[in-house]
């Protein structure tokens, strides 16, 4: 839930101190929170001959649905080899790997090049912004001049013919949040006036919804896709490996793509309407309703552009539009010592495996250190099985044991690789 994540992350603190390394429990903003919040930071010292990288992860989690779970979403019950619980993979599961790695980095004898650090924020789920990028704003020093930065929003996906390919996040969609207000006069509802709040909304968002959004294939998605051809099924294998030109030239793969969703979204800047608000009494002419738009866009478009777009075409009276949320999406080069680091760890464990620079359709906290120039990955090492990720945000989520010991030892093989690739 929003919210107390400060007895995780003191937790979290006691742990790295116990294993000797420099820690400390961050408070952070409680934004709308009536509880304690607070992020866990700690430090394995190298050298310093080489600039630090951090190990992100996030202690808040999206709230439950009670009645669908089998178990105790919270009481973290292990079975059949499995940790169940919620948080398992989105993103408790992470911190488990990334702080058991640093703690077995610690046991080394000789010391890294550079300092790894672990942080842990709260936040996440609502957009970072009481959280990753708070402390980005705020507490800059904390990261101690990183370069690098893994995080959640890639792994290693196993798949049952082809080889497994290590997806690898280097950029995300940005999200463009959007309210559209409508007003009219409140009153008693045995009498309208013609110019009500809610049909007033209704018309706004029967011609947002006429908004019609092209098929545009944006340089890295382009190159996602051209990397991923090869280990492709062969039907796809042509014409993935020149996406835009198969798209505009081949009608039914164009088709065949674009009922995929998760393909679709990242062609286009997507556009949901969620949330909607009106009058709570029957008899009662509400004085205002709205609606939120969850657009997310790809690189290259702007949320201010796409809210003109959106007041254009919703244009009446008593109709506004304003923006809550919103970014702009950098990316992280490929050309990168961690990049290739997770790429050459990659090959050592499977001579067979495709490493795929990635575009994520969501986001995470990766962007507040994208924007600072820190080249941040989206990619923690976990094994999933086609659909095994269904848990995250869902009932039910659950992460093998044998993915976290699998996960923990390759990531501290990244992490010594890392000093080999990083050598300039
Ligand atoms: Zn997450």
């Amino acid at each position: 839930m929003p919210g107390d994540e400060a007895p995780l992350a003191a937790y979290l603190v006691g742990l790295l101190q116990r294993a000797g390394l420099e820690a400390a429990l961050v408070e952070t903003p409680r934004g709308a929170s009536r509880v304690g919040r607070a992020a866990a930071w700690g430090m394995l010292r190298g050298t310093g001959e080489r600039p630090p990288l951090v190990l992100l992860s996030h202690l808040d989690t999206v709230p439950v649905d009670a009645e669908r779970w089998h178990e105790d979403p919270f009481a973290g019950i292990e079975r059949d080899g499995y940790v169940i619980g919620r948080g398992a993979q989105d993103a408790k599961g992470v911190a488990v790997i990334q702080l058991l790695a640093l703690l077995e980095l610690a046991r080394r004898e000789q010391p890294l090049a550079r300092d790894v650090i672990f942080l842990a924020t709260p936040d996440e789920e609502s957009g970072g912004r009481n959280g990753a990028g708070w402390l980005v704003r705020e507490h800059r020093s904390l990261l101690r001049g990183a370069r690098f930065l893994l995080t959640e929003g890639g792994g290693v996906l196993h798949r049952p013919r082809g080889a497994p390919t290590w997806q690898v996040a280097v950029t995300e969609k940005s999200p463009c949040w959007l309210r559209i207000t409508a007003k009219g006069p409140p009153g008693h509802s045995s009498v309208p006036s013609g110019a009500d709040a809610v049909p007033r909304l209704l018309d706004a968002l029967a011609a947002f919804r006429q908004l019609k959004d092209d098929v545009r294939v944006v340089p890295s998605v382009q190159r996602m896709f051209a990397t991923l051809a090869p280990a492709s099924p062969a039907a796809d294998r042509r014409a993935f490996a020149d996406l835009r030109r198969s798209l505009a030239r081949d009608p039914a793969f164009r088709q065949r793509f674009l009922a995929q969703p998760a393909y679709a979204a990242l062609v286009r800047d997507t556009t949901s309407l969620t949330v909607l608000e009106g009058g709570a009494r029957t008899n009662v002419l509400p004085a205002e309703a709205a609606a939120h738009v969850d657009a997310r866009l790809l690189p290259g478009s702007t949320c201010s552009d796409f809210a003109t777009r959106v007041r254009q075409r919703v244009r009446a009276p008593g109709v506004a539009v304003e923006t809550l949320l919103s970014f702009r999406s950098a990316a992280s080069p490929i050309d990168s010592p961690l990049y290739r680091a997770v790429a050459s760890v990659a090959q050592r464990r499977d001579p067979a495996a495709v490493v795929v620079p990635r575009v994520n359709a969501g986001f995470t906290d990766a962007h507040w250190f994208r924007e600072i120039g820190i080249e941040a990955y989206g990619f923690v090492p976990r094994w999933h099985e086609l659909g095994e990720s269904r848990g995250v945000h869902g009932p039910n989520e659950r992460i093998s044991i044998e993915n976290l010991e699998r996960g923990i030892e390759t990531l501290v093989e990244i992490v010594e690789e890392l000093d080999r690739q990083d050598t300039t």
